[in-house]
């Protein structure tokens, strides 16, 4: 599997299906454990990200490392990624961008078959609740929430959360996530 995963970043690198490889400087495929149970999905690469090639790395990933200390969780204990690998200079990608790079996150899934999925933030949260057939609602009503999901060949759990730079944006929402995040970290302890 760890084979697998090398196979589908070196993919990843070499890709060109959409405009955005013009603008990146390192692809961002992901990282953690290639068993986690855990994986979060962020948006994409912002400025330190595509500078590195890993994810979460400026001030959102400082609060995430953070958020996952208070869950009782460290970074290798899970799987971080993102629905877009390359750079966003807008922080926006199109319908037709994802379309393009999303099957690189189905492969990621399918390998590393976490049990539990964070969808972190609005538009990463669109995409794992249409992969997975599930009502879609903003995530200022579905953050915190766990949902279980069947496929054919699986369970799993999902858990929309806020995107740790939306708290950067707007300081109130801090807490909440906290909150959201100790109370996710309580819920999968006593199952
Ligand atoms: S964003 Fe995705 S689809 Fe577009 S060039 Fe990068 S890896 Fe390829």
């Amino acid at each position: 599997m760890k084979d697998d995963l090398s196979r589908l970043k070196k993919k990843v690198e070499d890709c060109r299906k959409c405009k955005l490889w013009k603008t990146r400087n390192k692809p961002v495929f992901g990282e953690g454990s290639d068993n986690a149970k855990i994986m979060l999905i962020g948006l994409g690469p912002g400025y330190h990200e595509n500078l590195g090639g890993r994810p979460f790395v400026g001030a959102a990933g400082k609060l995430l490392t953070e958020l996952l200390t208070l869950a009782g969780r460290q970074r290798e204990d899970v799987y971080i990624t993102n629905i877009m690998k390359c750079y966003l200079p807008n922080n926006r990608p199109t319908e037709k961008q994802i379309k393009a790079c999303t099957p690189y996150l189905n492969e990621q899934v399918e390998l590393i078959k976490p049990t539990i999925i964070m969808p972190l933030g609005n538009i990463a949260n669109r995409y794992i609740f249409n992969k997975f057939q599930l009502p879609l609602a903003p995530i200022g009503k579905l953050h915190g929430k766990i949902l279980s999901i069947s496929t054919l060949l699986s369970q799993a759990t999902i858990i929309p959360m806020y995107h740790p730079a939306a708290a950067l944006r707007n300081p109130r929402l801090k807490d909440i996530i906290k909150i959201d995040w100790k109370q996710m970290a309580q819920a999968l302890n006593n199952e």
